[in-house]
């Protein structure tokens, strides 16, 4: 994916000079001239890359690069200084106020290209990171942390906008006695093939999750009870249909499907742990039911 880069100083020569110098490398460059202006941008913007200015009018450079770094939300994009003195103290307060590398004017092309571009390899490799902190290495779906968050949030905007959420939990039948027949290696077998298959069913505005342990959950964004059970009741299928096998013989697998929905009490600001509770009441109606089947939570159970 291309990059962006912003660009914050107040002369416009040299916005023009970098947009040549950089356009080798592909960028999206992004230019605002003043201080105040730039925070303001970089916030909405969230580059991938601040090219800053050390000097001026109103606040300069440090200052700029003080705030970004004290705010949660731009805190992680990286700041290179563009600065006219090349003496030691700037260069090591550009480093203080949090500035991970800087270029002195007049530019060195080579230099400078090779220094954006180390900057943005670094950002690169942490968006990587702080991804990965949000899924489950086994499953690679949606870990519990990224769940509880996402179900937060979702449901705000739902009490807000008038919208409609619904969750699947999912569990899977009879799990210890796969462990125990068949070694825990199997186990994550399964986990690993039911995670595929919630990804290739899931609708981009879906956020398949492990909840923890076999147990597995599904946020439907925009969509309303029966369109949920409709996405449970062919997830349910593709898990009974898996095919697996151990020492030549089938092994089949199923699991338990619990659905609820912010429909369920129109109007109610749900929580999330609200919601969860009406799932997990169903999901238990399903496993005493007698399992591979797909429950719903009813609306008189419902705040
Ligand atoms: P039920 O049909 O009632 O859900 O029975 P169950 O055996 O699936 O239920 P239970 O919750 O008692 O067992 C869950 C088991 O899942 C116990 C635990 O050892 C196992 N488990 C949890 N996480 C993992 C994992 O990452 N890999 C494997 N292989 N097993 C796991
Ligand atoms: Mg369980
Ligand atoms: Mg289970």
């Amino acid at each position: 994916m291309t990059q962006s880069v912003l660009v914050i100083d107040d002369s416009p020569d040299i916005h023009q000079l970098l947009a040549v110098r950089l356009k080798p490398e592909g960028l999206e460059l992004h230019h605002v001239h003043a201080a105040e202006a730039g925070l303001a941008r970089v916030g909405e913007l969230q580059p991938d890359l601040v090219l800053l200015d050390v000097d001026m009018p109103g606040l300069d450079g440090f200052a700029v690069c003080e705030r970004l770094k004290a705010d949660p939300r731009t805190v992680g994009i990286p700041v290179i200084f563009l600065t006219g003195s090349s003496d030691v103290e700037s260069k090591v307060r550009g480093f203080e106020v949090g500035g991970v590398d800087y270029v002195t004017k007049p530019f060195e092309p080579a230099e400078l290209r090779a220094r954006v571009r180390a900057a943005l390899k670094t950002k690169r490799f942490q968006d990587l990171l702080s991804s990965r902190a949000n899924v489950d290495a086994l499953t690679s779906l949606w870990n519990r942390a990224y769940f509880e968050r996402r179900l937060n949030d979702e449901l705000a905007a739902a009490t807000r906008y008038g919208r409609v959420v619904s969750l699947v939990f999912i569990d899977v039948d009879h799990f210890k006695k796969l462990n125990d027949g068949f070694g825990h290696p199997f186990g994550d077998q399964v986990l690993t093939r039911i995670g595929e298959l919630l990804w290739a069913n899931a609708r981009e505005t879906d956020a398949p999750c492990r909840y923890g342990g076999e147990e597995l959950a599904t946020i439907l964004t925009e969509t309303p009870l029966e369109g949920a059970v409709v996405a449970a009741e062919r997830i349910r299928q593709g898990i009974a249909q898996l095919g697996l096998s151990q020492r030549g013989a089938p092994v089949p697998v199923s699991a338990s499907f619990g659905v609820a929905s912010t429909e369920l009490a129109p109007g109610h600001a749900w929580s999330t742990t609200e919601l969860i509770q009406s799932a997990d009441g169903a999901l238990y109606a399903a496993k005493r039911g007698g399992r591979d089947r797909v429950c719903v939570a009813s609306a008189t159970e419902s705040p």
